[in-house]
């Protein structure tokens, strides 16, 4: 009766999700559809195209975080050093950051212990959590990244900003999917990090103060650990 439980809550969720979701994606399909409408009739033809392609690429993106999160059925978990998959989102974002005069400074523990991990998701992770702070500093400014390990068995990722903070009432529900304060945001980045972040037994937590700044801590189970946990699962 256990798993019964949890696959009819699991259902429940999804239900949710999805009656979310088509939420989501009516909204800027019911907005092309005007425009569109008013394409036929109109000479302002440029401005209802530009409304329309960030309509689309608005679906896009929903459709696409989505995507992240349905693709675990086939996720493959390998022996991993976080470092090497830090260095390669730094570099996939930098472009962005040097355009918003941001600085992403990467700190870490010589001799790290590897990790288990889906290495695209984990990436999907820190890729999303870097944006985030980007976008929290519209003046500039800089990133640090502190990788360490915490204690036996555990690896400490921290991602530090100097943004616009969170209000605090606003962190115990970070997390729900939809909830942005950005006009071209989704909602959908923390709950893919910590969907993730839990699939690989660790913990995600957020510090923040206004007007100050963000702190992201991601604790993960070093590779012997987590191989010590399937033993006993078995
Ligand atoms: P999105 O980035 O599309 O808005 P997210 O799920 O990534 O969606 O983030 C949800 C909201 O949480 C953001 O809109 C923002 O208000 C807040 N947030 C997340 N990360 C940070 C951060 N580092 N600094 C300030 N606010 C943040
Ligand atoms: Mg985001």
């Amino acid at each position: 009766t256990d798993r019964l439980l949890q696959k009819s809550e699991k259902l429940a969720l999804l239900g949710q999700m999805a009656a979310g979701i088509a939420h989501e994606i009516r909204n800027p399909l019911t907005s092309i559809k005007g425009f569109i409408q008013l394409l036929k009739s109109n000479d302002l033809k440029e401005e209802y195209f530009d409304i329309i392609f960030s309509e689309l690429e608005r679906i896009n993106s929903i459709v696409g975080e989505f995507l992240v999160l349905a693709k675990p059925s086939a996720s493959i978990f390998v022996e991993q050093d976080v470092k090497v998959l830090i260095k390669d989102v730094v570099t996939l974002i930098n472009t962005q950051s040097i355009l918003n005069n941001v600085q992403i400074f990467v700190e870490f523990d010589s001799d790290l212990p590897m990790v288990s991990c889906e290495r695209n998701q984990l990436k999907q992770v820190f890729l999303n959590l870097l944006k985030n702070s980007i976008e929290a500093m519209p003046k500039g400014g800089s990133i640090d990244v502190k990788v360490k390990e915490k204690e036996e068995g555990k690896i400490s990722i921290q991602i530090i900003d100097q943004g616009v903070g969170i209000p605090k009432e606003r962190i115990p529900t970070l997390g729900e999917p939809f909830y942005t304060t950005k006009e071209k945001g989704t909602g959908l980045g923390l709950m893919t990090c910590f969907k993730i972040i839990e699939s690989h037994n660790g913990k995600l937590t957020i510090q923040s103060k206004l007007n100050e700044g963000t702190t992201i801590e991601i604790i993960l189970p070093t590779i012997t650990q987590s191989l010590l946990k399937m033993d006993r699962v078995r």
